[in-house]
Formats: C-alpha cells, sequence, structure tokens
C-alpha cells in the first residue's frame, strides 16, 4: 500500500490533481446522471444528459492528469466565484432549515453578508459585525 502511494505521489507530480473545479464537474456529473435516470421517461432526454455526464468526467479526468498547471489553475479561478456562489447558496439555506424556528437571517444592507439573529419578538437594532453598519429589524 505505502509502495503504491508513493509511486502515485510520483505520478502525480507536476499533474494538476483535485480543484474546485474538478469537485463541481464530478458533483454536477453526478447529479445529471441520477436526474436523468429518475425524472426523465424520454429517451432521447435522457441519453443527451448521460452524454453530458460522461462528458463533464471525461473533462475532469484530462485535467486532473494535465501537466499544463498555469491553464488549469486559470480555469479553476474562472469558476471559482460561481462554484462558491452555489456551494454558499445551498449552505445558506441548510443552516435556514436546520435553525429556522430559534433564528432569523438577515442581509446586511451594507456589504450583504448573511448575519443570524436570535429569534425573539420586537424590534432590533443589528450591528452588522463585518462592516459595523447598524440596521433595524421587527420580528413579530
Ligand atoms: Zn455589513
Amino acid at each position: 500500500m505505502r509502495n503504491f502511494l508513493y509511486k502515485y505521489a510520483a505520478f502525480m507530480e507536476g499533474r494538476n490533481g483535485f480543484d474546485e473545479l474538478g469537485g463541481a464537474l464530478i458533483v454536477v456529473s453526478i447529479i445529471l446522471n441520477i436526474v436523468s435516470r429518475f425524472f426523465f421517461t424520454m429517451f432521447w432526454v435522457r441519453l443527451i444528459m448521460q452524454l453530458v455526464a460522461i462528458i463533464l468526467l471525461a473533462i475532469f479526468a484530462l485535467r486532473f492528469l494535465s501537466t499544463n498547471l498555469y491553464r488549469r489553475s486559470q480555469e479553476n479561478d474562472f469558476f471559482k466565484p460561481a462554484i462558491r456562489g452555489v456551494v454558499d447558496f445551498f449552505k445558506l439555506n441548510y443552516r435556514r432549515l436546520r435553525d429556522g424556528r430559534t433564528h432569523r437571517y438577515y442581509k446586511c444592507p451594507s456589504c450583504k453578508a448573511q448575519l443570524r439573529v436570535k429569534n425573539v419578538k420586537g424590534t432590533h437594532t443589528i450591528r452588522c459585525p463585518k462592516c459595523g453598519t447598524h440596521f433595524e429589524k421587527t420580528i413579530r
């Protein structure tokens, strides 16, 4: 096993390996594959979705093994904000579901940071810890 890891490390030397874009490609590919199996009965729609899923996996594999690190990191940097946006969206909504009874989430009006406030009735002055802005919210 150690020998294998050593060989793997030697093989991956100078190659791109796993990055955010690679992770996103795999996740989208798996989602496409699952969705195509369960939600679409039209043969052509399924076929195209599964083909796209395979193409995404192939792109992942090529990027993983690529030795053109400069281009790969440029691609990764280009997609990173979008990937982060999607991940943050799901994280926020997961948290909203998880502590929706005890807390409320508000967006800071000046820096757009998401703020979590205890769900207590009344008017509150909220201070954004990120930028220091004060704003009022009323919880009924
Ligand atoms: Zn703020």
